[in-house]
């Protein structure tokens, strides 16, 4: 592999490194846990940051579970974290819908209990989540007249793994009215999981689904989009992008956000992106390409303890 414009974090540099940030937004499966299996030293890692002053956030495209759930996650995989630090699209949905969008009306709402748990927390109501599924045989043109609420104003896409053609008919037919809003949590097209020849799809199959159905393309809340930033900037106003570092294993979610919001940006390699990714995207002639390739990296974040520690 020829010289990547892309640092590796050493004992030799992994100091002043940490001098040039007091914020680090941390992306969670892949960095911190694969599944339930928390990744070597990440749990150190963060106890380390916290005792030299340095302010850990954790930014998260899964929309599975509300800050809540998310705590209990933590916990159980041996974190100490508090419910003000934790950014999930299922969280950042709601803020999106009730501060940015003023929403009134009811979402159809294609997710999950952490969905439905933080939109009721915003107090915006929604229909959706559970079954709603084929009966073998049904005839699809039973469907023409499918029943609609009229009550719903607006259309919210996250991970769903009782997705159906049946939701994916009542989303779109919501949508062919231009002024009910479209939002998706994120475009992630699979989860990251350890075992090679397995494969998980991820909320970005199910909004692929529905946006070609509707022919309309959603607000995409999780990263890259900087309205992810934002709403950290909004709780933590005092926070420096400057003296900020975006951590992940996703060049085209993590790593970009960091660059949008010219953040420092540091991938480590034990979920979704390699360094092959990283080269292909340095030797690239598309500029947007060319954009993908973090500041610096790690083989695992848990390293970066052990790294201090050495000197
Ligand atoms: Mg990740």
């Amino acid at each position: 592999m020829s010289s990547l414009n892309c640092q590796q974090l050493t004992t030799k540099n992994a100091w002043e490194f940490l001098d040039s940030i007091d914020t680090v937004l941390i992306d969670c499966d892949g960095v911190l846990w694969n599944s339930n299996d928390t990744i070597d030293g990440a749990v150190e890692t963060i106890q380390m940051l916290r005792k030299m002053g340095k302010q850990p956030i954790f930014v998260t495209n899964n929309s599975t579970k509300s800050r809540r759930q998310y705590i209990e996650k933590f916990n159980r995989l041996g974190f100490t974290v508090s419910e003000d630090e934790i950014f999930g699209t299922a969280y950042v949905a709601g803020l999106y819908l009730k501060h940015k969008l003023k929403f009134s009306g009811k979402i159809y709402l294609i997710g999950g209990s952490g969905l439905a748990e933080e939109l009721t927390i915003q107090g915006i109501p929604f229909i959706g989540p559970g079954y709603d599924h084929v009966e073998e045989g049904e005839d699809v043109h039973n469907w023409t007249n499918i029943e609609l609420d009229p009550e719903v104003r607006g259309v919210l896409v996250g991970f769903d793994p009782l997705i159906s053609f049946r939701k994916v008919c009542r989303a779109a037919s919501y949508l062919t009215d231009p002024s009910v809003p479209y939002i998706a949590t994120n475009l992630d097209g699979r989860l990251p999981i350890p075992n090679k020849g397995r494969v998980i799809p991820g909320t970005g199959c199910l909004v692929d689904f529905v946006t070609k159905a509707a022919a309309r393309q959603p607000t995409v809340v999780g990263k890259p989009n900087e309205l992810m930033f934002q709403c950290v900037k909004e709780k933590f106003p005092l926070i420096n992008p400057e003296r900020t570092v975006m951590v992940g294993d996703r060049l085209d979610t993590d790593i970009l956000l960091g660059k949008n919001c010219n953040l420092k940006t540091l991938m480590v390699l034990t979920g979704i992106s390699s360094l092959e990714d990283v080269q292909h995207n340095q030797q690239s002639t598309s500029q947007s390409l060319q954009k993908l390739v973090p500041d610096f990296y790690l083989p695992a974040f848990g390293d970066l303890h052990k790294l201090v520690k050495k000197e």
